[in-house]
């Protein structure tokens, strides 16, 4: 998936990134996870950069969520 980042450039996003439309402000945020390492597993919230509302956990991968530009 092609987008824009933080700097203006674009880039090739990876597979671990998706966009995720938040259960309760229902604004669409990029998603990236990143599988935890065994042995060392907490859970983790999937929580909504614009309203704070938690969508997910996983005790299996780590979210960071980052929100998309508004003319995206
Ligand atoms: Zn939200």
């Amino acid at each position: 998936m092609l987008s824009y980042d933080e700097n203006g450039n674009l880039r090739d996003y990876e597979e671990s990134q998706k966009k995720v439309v938040c259960g309760k402000c229902h604004k669409t945020y990029l998603q990236e996870t990143e599988e935890q390492v065994a042995g060392f597993k907490e859970v983790d919230d999937d929580v909504c950069p614009y309203c704070g509302h938690i969508n997910d956990r996983s005790g299996d991968v780590e979210f960071f969520n980052h929100k998309l530009e508004d003319n995206q």
